[in-house]
């Protein structure tokens, strides 16, 4: 089953993503975790990106795309994939439409997390991440067991420099530039599913899980005339 996980920065993507990914055994793919992997071991696409990600612009489509696409063409993304922080742009998303059907596959569902500006720079600025796993964390909503050190791999917490107010300010405009003209994209496609980010974590994946049987459930069609 491939899924796209869609929504503003701070909406909770990747905090849902890991467990939703592991509930449905398919494999998480989030470009942004690719991106700071990338720039970590200073690969030629990290320092070509590294300058967009500092100033939470969008990477150039031909990059982020080529990038992608080779992820989803690895092994473990052969039954189905999670994906995270990707399409961001209509280009994007036509890349994966394409990419999807020349492989005789399709999207199951777009999941879209909503949640309220104000609510979304507070979870940026507080966000912590882990070093080595990338797990995410919060310094009010969600600190670690241990301050400074990472839950599931004891690697160090630290915060994005991408995670300021002023950084994270202009990352949701270019969410709502560029990225926003997605969500007609797919509801036109009937694969829109919208699910309250606004609540805690748990009470969001049970959302998730909830309406991800219901798209297993249904036949394409219904899913599209619903
Ligand atoms: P995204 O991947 O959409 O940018 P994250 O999953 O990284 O978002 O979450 C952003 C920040 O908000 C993190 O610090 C995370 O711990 C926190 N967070 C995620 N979901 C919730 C929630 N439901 N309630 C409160 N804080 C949350
Ligand atoms: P968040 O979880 O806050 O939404 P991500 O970790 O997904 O942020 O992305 C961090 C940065 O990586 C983005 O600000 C952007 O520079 C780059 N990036 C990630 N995904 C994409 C994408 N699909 N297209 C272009 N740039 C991307
Ligand atoms: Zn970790």
């Amino acid at each position: 089953m491939y899924l796209v996980l869609l929504g503003p920065p701070g909406a909770g993507k990747g905090t849902q993503a890991v467990k939703l990914a592991e509930r449905l055994s398919i494999t998480h793919v989030a470009s942004g975790d690719l991106f700071r992997e990338n720039i970590g071991r200073g690969t030629p696409l990290g320092r070509r990106a590294k300058a967009y990600v500092d100033q939470g612009a969008l990477v150039p489509d031909d990059l982020t795309v080529a990038m992608v696409m080779e992820r989803l063409h690895q092994p473990d993304c052969r039954d189905g994939a999670l994906l995270d922080g990707f399409p961001r742009t209509m280009a994007q998303a036509q890349a994966l439409d394409q990419e999807l059907v020349g492989d005789g596959k399709r999207l199951a569902g777009v999941l879209y997390i909503k949640a309220p500006d104000q609510v979304l720079l507070t979870r940026l600025a507080g966000r912590l991440t882990c070093s080595n796993c990338q797990a995410t964390y919060h310094q009010t909503f969600h600190p670690p067991r241990v301050a400074g050190r990472c839950d599931r791999c004891g690697g160090r917490v630290y915060q994005r420099e991408d995670d300021t107010w002023e950084t994270a300010r202009r990352r949701l405009q270019v969410y709502f530039s560029q990225t926003m003209p997605l969500i007609e994209y797919y509801r036109h496609a009937g694969l829109l599913v919208e699910v309250n980010g606004d609540q805690g974590a748990e009470s969001v994946q049970e959302e998730l899980v909830v309406k991800v049987n219901a798209l297993e459930a249904a036949p394409f069609s219904e899913a599209q005339d619903a």
